[in-house]
């Protein structure tokens, strides 16, 4: 048991004391055997929902139609579940009614993979009918029972089967592999809500990448609504290019979130509407609509910048310093280079990116028109042309060539490109 368990362990006891069956469940005991710190606690006992509530009068029925009372132990809250199987999936979503039962093995029946299916006593002893150890040591993800029948009861398991192969870099069975392919239609059935809790799960895990890579793979993705831009319509060659793996540098949530949509769909409203339809709340919106926000105020104060010879390339950099650094790096670069007022901008500047900026300022080889190897009275005699608004033009287009590194900055160079373009 761990620490965790073992704070919840006189619940499980007290059912017992009762007369009940307790036991720990689902992720929590997976979680446990792959020694992995777990999160929340859910416990299986034969007692009926009325019965739990009587023995523990801090309690709250958060699930009461399912059989599930969470109960409150030393600030911590505990799901409670009455055994219990599930009948009537009605439209590839959740059952409508269920009906209690005693035997654990019935419970666990009606999980929805292996790994998911085990329970772990008071004592610490694991009970496994369906191979879950055995899969969990080879890192397979297989339903319990067929998994065509299990994905279409309830087409979540899905979405949920993506975050276990995802997160624990895990494979799927091949029938499950199978099932997901040819079932994944259905998932226009289930609730946004329902997948969204999934992929804010897959998004705050430490493998978010592994996860959308699959979710890709699967042709679940568009299903979700996940705006990834036109990745769904990718050949298999391009779709094996996609790189993600950026995500997993970024530590926030929020910044997560924000550039995967920029990654997919570059302007606020698109994304603001992508957030919608993703049902995401209103709270989480707030904090995930400003990034972007900040990101295109970068992309038009790099516009401007660009206009003042501040450079292609350096706009790739940005954007490569925001994906790969986060917001705050790049909402630091963004007040420097681009003159967005602070306050504006997402967070104080930190030294290192201020380091970082330095650095790549230093590494652009032109950074305005008098650094050039050639000057304005120069050109004009050269061309034999009187000086007018040409000169500040052909001027400003050598600045930009030669700090995108695609002209030498050296005159005769620089001469050779006006007079071609001249001709053109
Ligand atoms: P997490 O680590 O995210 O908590 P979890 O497996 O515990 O993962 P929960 O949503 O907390 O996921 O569900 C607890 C348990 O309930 C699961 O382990 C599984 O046994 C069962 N379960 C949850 N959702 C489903 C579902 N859609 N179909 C079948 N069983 C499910
Ligand atoms: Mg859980």
């Amino acid at each position: 048991l761990t620490p965790a368990m073992n704070a919840g362990l006189p619940i499980i006891r007290q059912l017992e004391q009762a007369g009940y069956q307790a036991v720990f469940v689902g992720g929590a005991v997976r979680d446990a055997i792959l020694g992995i710190p777990v999160k929340d606690i859910d416990i299986a006992t034969a007692a009926k929902p009325e019965e739990v509530m009587e023995l523990f009068p801090r309690c709250i029925p958060t699930g009461l139609a399912h059989g599930t009372v969470t109960v409150m132990l030393e600030g911590t809250p505990y799901e409670v579940t009455t055994y219990r199987k599930e009948e009537q999936y009605e439209n590839y979503r959740k059952p409508s009614a269920v009906t209690y039962v005693t035997d654990l093995d019935e419970d666990l029946l009606r999980r929805d993979f292996t790994i998911n299916a085990m329970a772990l006593s008071g004592l610490g002893v694991i009970h496994d009918p369906y191979g879950g150890l055995r899969d969990l040591r080879h890192g397979v993800l297989r339903c319990v029972g067929n998994a065509d029948d299990r994905l279409m009861e309830d087409a979540l398991r899905m979405v949920r089967a993506i975050r276990f192969i995802g997160v624990y870099g895990f494979h799927p069975s091949a029938s499950v592999w199978r099932a997901l392919q040819r079932h994944r239609e259905l998932l226009r059935h289930v609730a946004m809500e329902r997948i969204l809790a999934e992929l804010d799960k897959m998004m705050a895990s430490r493998l978010p990448a592994k996860c959308l890579t699959w979710l890709l793979a699967s042709g679940l993705l568009s299903r979700t609504k996940l705006p990834l831009g036109n990745v769904d319509k990718l050949s298999d060659p391009a779709l094996r290019q996609v790189d993600l793996s950026f995500l997993d540098g970024i530590n926030d949530l929020d910044v997560r979130w924000a550039s995967v949509l920029l990654a997919g769909s570059w302007t606020l409203q698109e994304a603001e509407a992508a957030l919608e339809s993703l049902h995401m709340s209103n709270k989480k919106s707030k904090r995930i609509l400003p990034i972007i926000r900040i990101h295109e105020s970068m992309r038009a104060g790099l516009k401007e910048l660009a206009d003042r010879f501040l450079l292609e390339k350096m706009m790739e950099r940005f954007a490569g310093l925001f994906l790969h650094h986060g917001a705050t790096a790049a909402a630091d670069w963004l007040i420097i280079q681009a003159s967005i007022p602070p306050n504006s901008a997402l967070s104080i500047l930190s030294p290192s990116s201020l380091r970082a900026l330095n650095k790549l300022l230093q590494d652009a080889p032109v950074r305005s028109v008098k650094d050039l190897d050639l000057n304005g009275a120069e050109l004009a005699k050269a061309l034999g042309k009187k000086p007018g608004p040409w000169l500040k033009e052909s001027l400003d287009h050598l600045m930009l060539q030669t700090a995108l590194g695609r002209l030498d900055n050296v005159k005769p160079r620089l001469l050779a490109a006006v007079i071609a373009r001249e001709e053109d």
